[in-house]
């Protein structure tokens, strides 16, 4: 095993994503309460005081809820950019370390390379994130009302890609929400549909994608075998049938994905240059 893959909750009451090398390992966000996401990591036989780093992508309490314990009482150091800090000061007024980072700006942590990325998100500077190792590329990107080229540039490499399908248009409309709410999901800094993440993955991913988990899955406006068939019904269009689609829950972990780093074949090198370049990969 090289790389352990598991998304420990999901959904709008609570996201928290594991990932883990040999030597490395590191959550990113922390929005289900700290005693629940250490229940969860031991279900991994990981235990809280393993974890290298906490990654934040955006100050949502669905993103952030973890954090007071997490840095706190467990003493996690905790990465985000300024803007992600400062909305998100109350939730890291126990933390022991918080290490800014810069949008578009690489750094290491273990044998982990981290790239942050902007997404159009209605929070103060949102980001996805790339995550590599070796040759390995696993793109996460889970609150977005609409994919920028730049969310597109960082499909393009990836292995692994963790993507919301946070709704099905008509469950949304039809849907016992506040009209307000309904148009902030569906607004351009809202949520991806189903249809807007199947579209995505079939087009913009390079030929080494994998593995894929749906993430952010709206629980009132969306069925989560529904959301797996759209997209693999897409996928298979678009000749990618192979990818392997998962879940990911609210109330309990996903399966757990362990690959291997193996480098690139020649043919698929040249779908995964613009970001190798970006992430310092030689081929
Ligand atoms: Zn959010
Ligand atoms: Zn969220």
């Amino acid at each position: 095993m090289t790389l352990k893959v598991c998304v420990l909750a999901s959904g709008s009451r609570g996201n928290c994503i594991y990932i883990a090398t040999a030597t490395s390992r590191i959550l990113i966000d922390a929005g289900i309460s700290g005693r629940e996401t250490i229940r969860r990591l031991n279900l991994l036989g990981v235990s809280v005081e393993e974890i290298d780093a906490i990654l934040v992508g955006h100050e949502h309490i669905d993103h952030t809820r973890g954090l007071p314990a997490l840095t706190g009482r467990h003493g996690l150091p905790v990465y985000l950019n300024r803007a992600t800090a400062d909305a998100a000061a109350g939730q890291l007024s126990k933390a022991r370390s918080i290490k800014i980072f810069t949008n578009g700006q690489s750094w290491e942590i273990g044998d982990l390379t981290i790239l942050p990325f902007s997404v159009f998100h209605d929070a103060q500077d949102p980001v996805g994130f790339v995550v590599r190792k070796g040759s390995y590329i696993i793109t996460v990107v889970t609150d977005l009302g609409m994919p920028t080229r730049l969310v597109k540039e960082r499909l393009k490499g990836a292995r692994l890609v963790i993507l919301e399908a946070n709704h099905d248009p008509d469950l949304l409309m039809n849907g016992k929400r506040p009209w307000s709410l309904k148009q902030r999901i569906k607004s351009s800094q809202g949520h991806l549909s189903n249809a807007a993440a199947a579209a995505l993955l079939a087009e913009e991913t390079g030929n080494f994608l994998t593995d894929v988990f749906l993430a952010h899955i709206s629980r009132d406006c969306n069925r989560p075998e529904y959301a797996r068939q759209v997209v693999m019904k897409r996928l298979r269009k678009a000749g990618k049938g192979g990818v392997r689609v998962r879940l990911t829950y609210q109330d309990r972990i996903s399966e757990v994905v362990e690959v291997n780093d193996e480098p690139f074949s020649d043919s698929k090198i040249r779908d995964v240059v613009p970001l190798a370049r970006q992430l310092g990969l030689n081929f």
